[in-house]
């Protein structure tokens, strides 16, 4: 299929592209979505689907709660289908500085109206039974925690998009972008190019590259985030709630009758897209499953079941999240070129995110403004500071190790 014009053109069909052009389209404009490879195929199914709604702000509190509320009502809205179970979540404090960042939790949940609460070790196991006792400072309670399957998500929404009227480009890059005194005026593709007065750079671990061809540095680092699945484990089932240990940077949850572990290490692997070629998958990304199995005796007091040698990896799969220096979502117009919008630094929380953040940079992007308050996590921040290399990739680096600490968003 080709096209010759659109209202707004989307480069990228993941969480975040995908969810952008639906609610884009759903506020009446023609929208383009392109895909360089096959539609939400690269990081977004690769995602572990959890949510967390307690933020480090208000304003992104309300972004959460509001990003669960459409997860919760997206068949009903899409029409297309979505796996979502809402398992609640446990986090655990194993030091009493953490334990002092969930007191700040509770107090900041309880305001935003999302229910939280501390329980004890006991009530923990009787909602976990897997969970060991030792050495656990305090654990908090979210029952309206959920996790979701994540190939369905970006999928739904370029389904539901194209219902409304966008074209899906799938195996169509975009390869440069036509600019003129007034911005962005078309995007050129392999199959001839597509005017149009604005583009929204939801690239993925690409998106810097894409904002570079639109002549803007974007100081976001694809970092390699990996999990695995176990094969089935006899009394594993999906009302586990979702476990994270703070200090450890671990989580757990359910996963087709076993168990997903992931986590964060302190020193990941960072990418530069450039220096692969063109043609790069991201199932092509090279894997190394002892970060997990040490991520997992790192919390072996508190998931012995780990350490059970008969236990059988059923899948692990990894994915390339963009990391800020500031551990927050990096949305909004592009500075120096009027049309051109990003929707990038998913710090790996971007596909939870997804609905509600595609729908208020749609708003922004349509009605001039966003219903919800992006300030923090608005290009805006980073304007004039252009970071060097080195000093990016250390501070993406040392977000990333910490990403449950106080002010990190949790995944
Ligand atoms: C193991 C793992 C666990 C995770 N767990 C969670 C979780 O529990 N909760 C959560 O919210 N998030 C989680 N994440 C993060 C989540 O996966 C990401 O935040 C989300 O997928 C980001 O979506 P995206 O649209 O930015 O990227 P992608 O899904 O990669 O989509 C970007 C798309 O842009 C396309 N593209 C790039 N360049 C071009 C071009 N020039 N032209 C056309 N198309 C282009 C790419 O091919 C790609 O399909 C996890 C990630 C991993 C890897």
């Amino acid at each position: 299929m080709t096209l010759d014009a659109a209202d707004v053109v989307v480069v990228g069909s993941g969480a975040f592209g995908a969810s952008a052009a639906y609610h884009l389209a759903r506020l009446g404009a023609h929208v383009a979505v392109l895909e360089r490879a096959g539609l939400a195929s690269q990081t977004s199914p690769r995602a572990a689907g959890l949510t967390s709604q307690v933020r480090a702000s208000p304003a992104l509190t309300r972004l959460a709660r509001r990003a669960v509320a459409k997860l919760a009502a997206f068949t009903g809205e899409t029409g297309e289908p979505l796996r979502f179970t809402q398992s609640g979540a446990l986090k655990i404090a194993r030091t009493e500085r953490d334990a002092e960042q969930l007191t700040h939790e509770v107090a900041r949940g309880g305001a935003a109206g999302v229910p939280i609460d501390f329980v004890s070790v006991a009530e923990a196991r009787q909602r976990l039974p897997i969970l060991g006792e030792r050495d656990i400072v305090a654990v908090t309670w979210s029952p309206t925690d959920c996790n979701v399957e994540p190939s369905e998500l970006p999928l739904g929404y370029c389904r539901a998009a194209e219902k409304l009227g966008a074209v899906l480009l799938p195996h169509t890059p975009a390869t440069g972008f036509e600019l003129g005194p007034r911005g962005v005026e078309g995007v050129r593709t392999p199959r001839g190019t597509i005017a149009t007065r604005a583009v929204v750079d939801a690239a993925g671990a690409w998106a810097r590259l894409v904002a570079a061809s639109l002549g803007t540095a974007l100081p976001v680092v694809p970092t390699r985030h990996q999990l695995l699945i176990t094969e089935p484990i006899p009394g594993v089932g999906p009302e586990f709630p979702i476990a994270r240990v703070i200090d450890a940077n671990v989580y757990v949850r359910h996963e087709r009758g076993g168990l997903m572990l992931g986590g964060y290490e302190p020193d990941p692997v960072q990418v530069d897209m450039a220096a692969l070629p063109p043609s790069f998958d991201v199932a092509e990304l090279p894997l190394d499953i002892e970060v997990l199995w040490r991520l997992a005796r790192s919390v072996s007091a508190q998931f012995p079941i780990f350490q059970d040698p008969t236990l059988r990896v059923a899948e692990h799969r990894g994915g390339l999240p963009t990391i800020t220096v500031d551990d927050r979502y990096l949305v909004g117009p592009l500075p120096g070129v009027a049309g051109a919008w990003v929707m990038s630094g998913c710090c790996v929380g971007g596909l939870s995110i997804s609905p509600a953040l595609g729908e208020a940079l749609a708003e922004w992007i349509v009605d001039g403004a966003p219903a919800l308050d992006l300030s923090e996590i608005s290009t805006a921040r980073f304007a004039g500071r252009e970071l060097d290399e080195a000093e990016l990739r250390e501070r993406c680096r040392r977000a990333y190790a910490t990403h449950y600490r106080a002010s990190s968003e949790p995944t």
